[in-house]
């Protein structure tokens, strides 16, 4: 029995062993092929002004100032003013459980990941309150092979085609109660199980809209995840083979901030 099947044994090793060389290739020479234009690079980040979409009751999100001119100074500068969680930012996990990491704390390992896209357009456009059932992860993990350890999971769900009208976005009930998808807790532990770094989505929140208790903030902040929310147009990123280097700003003691996202196409 032994004899028999230890070559196809052998042979699978050496095909797993060549898939995770090839991906490790690929993704060291997508870096290399940045600077060149060979590799496209694509900006998940909204540039910060007054017009975004914040999230409701803020009173304020953002304020810039001109404190210097080159008319007059010689030099151009600016302050500016913003909540931590405005455009497209990262929650630490200090952003709920008390004494979780900050955003200046956030392991740099953690920031670099490949990207697993998984696309819930159709179920979105049908049903605004739509959460990701932990089933929808497996159905994509049976095309894809198992999430790695590391990766960064993105939910694209369409909603940055209505960036930035505040209405559409937030797509508010009579009630005040606002109407978009999100990641349900089943899918959360899922991805803690799978020991992801963080989870993204184009919409304000991991959790739908309609989330009274944030419970999968709770939940996958709780075991050190951190979010990307506002992640800008996802449509031209593959389900798997891309690379994100997610930088948010350093702030010491953040409960999170803006960040740049940047997703590496293969
Ligand atoms: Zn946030």
């Amino acid at each position: 029995m032994g004899a028999i099947f230890r070559p196809g044994i052998c042979v699978l090793c050496f095909a797993a062993l060549s898939m995770l060389l090839s991906q490790n290739v690929r993704h060291d020479s997508m870096l290399e092929g940045v600077p060149s234009g060979k590799t496209r690079v694509l900006d998940l980040s909204y540039a910060i002004s007054d017009k975004l979409v914040p999230w409701p009751g803020d009173a304020k999100f953002f304020e810039a100032t001109v404190n210097a001119t080159i008319e007059k100074n010689g030099y151009f500068t600016r302050s500016f003013w913003m909540l931590e969680h405005y455009g497209t930012h990262l929650d630490a996990p200090a952003h709920f459980p008390p004494g979780k990491t900050t955003v200046d704390q956030i392991a740099v390992k953690q920031l670099f990941g490949p990207a697993v896209v998984i696309d819930v357009r159709a179920e979105s456009g049908k049903d605004a309150d739509y959460r990701l059932p932990a089933g929808r992860v497996e159905e994509w993990e049976k095309r894809h092979g198992r999430i790695p350890e590391g990766a960064i999971v993105l939910l694209r769900t369409g909603w940055a085609s209505r960036w930035p009208d505040v209405q559409k976005y937030r797509n508010q009930d009579a009630a005040g109660k606002m109407h978009f998808p999100g990641f349900s807790t089943e899918a959360a532990k899922l991805m803690i199980e799978r020991k992801v770094s963080g989870l993204g989505c184009d919409t304000l929140s991991i959790d739908y809209g309609a989330s009274e208790d944030f419970a999968v903030h709770h939940l996958s902040l709780g075991a050190g995840l951190y979010h990307l929310e506002n992640l800008a147009d996802l449509s031209e990123l593959p389900e798997t083979g891309a690379f994100l280097i997610v930088a948010p700003i350093k702030l010491e003691g953040g409960s999170g901030g803006p960040v740049r996202v940047f997703a590496l196409l293969p």
